[in-house]
């Protein structure tokens, strides 16, 4: 290879490829702390930052409206666009990611679950880490899709054994999905659950974030996986999110991301539904980088950032 092709094959790569890569960032702070999921926090504050200056220096962060014209194939990107999102709304965003977006002028996006928003629900991932990882017992019988998972969590770390069920949890259908909470919630623990704390950020932080200049989006009510549940549950969901969530913050909101947001975690139908109910694009998590000529701007892909992840991992090529 002569130098020149090997110089701009260094340089093709060091930028990416033209596209949209776009990021979900969960919970933002010390993992260690919570008695809950520790899987669901994706960065610390300084992490974050981290992050957030590597797509500034060498790529290209967007808002969400160029986002959606480039996922749309409106516009043709000569460069990777990166597009920041926060998903469920936790308090940590407000308090812990807004002012790094802030202080870097980054507008980013923040899909939040109205359940959530009004407080004093449990997050199903959270209940189910606290119930999994308390359980003097060790071993489980769940149903999954039509057959039982016989599980022997013994020799697995809290985070491996959290992990499993929920893997399970995500694949059940929706009437299995009692079935498993049951197991798990029946299941004998020395330890009383924990204090209540405020874990999502409410009305007032979410007219903040408007006011920082962020952007707010669906997250559905309940945060029930759309798959799990028939067409009219669904629709109701991502009606009903949509004007609480104007309501509440007196913006336009006219972007999902499906919850969970793997490729079995929507379907078609949901799809339709969400451009029934208004929405203008809705965003999945089963990863990939968006292209003008593969668009779809009810699957606009996501790329779901995990701990201890170097910001260039997660852009792919
Ligand atoms: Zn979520």
């Amino acid at each position: 290879m002569s130098f020149l092709k090997t110089l701009k094959h260094r340089l093709f790569r060091a930028g990416g490829s033209p596209g949209l890569s776009v990021l979900a960032y969960h919970r933002i702070g010390d993992r260690t702390a919570t008695p809950y999921d520790r899987l669901v926090f994706t960065a610390d504050q300084e992490q974050l930052e981290q992050h957030v200056r590597y797509f500034q220096k060498r790529h290209r962060i967007v808002g969400l409206d160029e986002a959606i014209e480039i996922a749309s194939g409106r516009q043709t990107p000569t460069d990777r666009a990166i597009l920041i999102t926060f998903d469920d709304g936790y308090l940590d965003n407000y308090e812990a990611g807004l002012p790094v977006l802030k202080a870097l002028d980054v507008e980013a996006v923040f899909f939040l679950a109205t359940s959530f928003l009004a407080g004093g629900t449990l997050a199903w991932w959270d209940r189910i880490a606290w119930l999994v990882k308390t359980a003097d017992e060790r071993r489980f019988r769940l149903p999954v899709n039509g057959t039982v998972a016989d599980l022997d969590l013994s020799r697995m770390s809290p985070d491996d054994a959290v992990e499993k069920v929920l893997d399970i949890y995500k694949a059940c259908s929706g009437e299995e999905v009692p079935l498993v909470m049951q197991a798990l919630e029946s299941a004998p623990r020395a330890q009383a659950d924990p204090e209540p704390q405020q874990l999502f950020l409410g009305p007032e932080e979410a007219r903040g974030l408007c006011r920082a200049g962020m952007r707010v989006g669906s997250h559905t009510v309940s945060h029930r996986i759309l798959a799990q549940i028939d067409a009219e549950d669904q629709r109701e969901e991502l009606r009903l999110s949509r004007s609480i969530l104007e309501r509440e913050t007196g913006s336009t909101v006219d972007v999902l991301a499906y919850p969970v947001g793997g490729q079995e975690h929507f379907t078609r139908t949901t799809e339709a539904l969400a451009r029934d109910c208004g929405y203008r694009a809705a965003f999945s998590c089963h990863g990939g980088i968006n292209r003008p000529d593969r668009s779809n701007p009810y699957d606009i892909k996501r790329i779901p950032v995990y701990w201890g992840a170097r910001p260039q991992w997660l852009l792919g090529a």
